[in-house]
């Protein structure tokens, strides 16, 4: 195995310095937020942080960023684009999840979990080919903002059936 990307040597920082750092490298593996949604395996990620030493440990703050994909929720269009998330982390000698705050050595760091976590973070919860997408019809399957169908929404969705009921009482 290489030498890790996303580490950094820490020994020229002392309590109140701080230096820009900028690291990058592929992910070995794909970041799923759910099946619509990902980073894909082999990925460039991209961390551009600002460093800020104090007594025990880092803060580190910037940008992540990478390239995302996914389907639309709705059509299942193809969808691709850059996702970029701000980080504000801590970084300390013992620390962990379990505090908030990601481990470090004496001398150096590794921002590859922070990484991970930010792009993870950043994910679209409901990615939408655009914002007035028509989806598909669920009865014949075709693409509603290409060509509308003849199918009746009214046969499928429940709650119009509900409606059904009510009027023939
Ligand atoms: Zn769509
Ligand atoms: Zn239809």
């Amino acid at each position: 195995m290489g030498r890790d990307p996303f580490v950094v040597a820490l020994s020229p920082l002392r309590a109140g310095a701080e230096c820009k750092v900028v690291r990058s490298g592929r992910l070995e593996s794909a970041l799923v937020a759910d099946v619509d949604c990902r980073v894909p395996a082999g990925a460039e990620a991209v961390a551009e942080v600002v460093v800020l030493a104090f007594d025990g440990g880092v803060s580190v703050s910037g940008t992540v960023s990478s390239a995302w994909e996914g389907e639309c929720r709705r059509c299942l269009a193809h969808l691709e684009g850059p996702l970029v998330a701000p980080v504000r982390e801590i970084f300390r000698r013992g620390g962990g999840p379990d505090e908030g705050t990601y481990p470090m050595t004496e001398d150096q760091l590794n921002l590859r979990e922070m990484v991970l976590d930010g792009l993870f973070a950043a994910l679209p919860v409901l990615p939408l080919c655009r914002e007035g997408c028509l989806g598909l019809c669920p009865i014949c399957g075709a693409d509603r903002n290409v060509s509308p169908c003849e199918c009746r929404r009214d046969e499928v969705d429940p709650r119009w059936s509900a409606l059904d009921v009510l009027r023939e009482k």
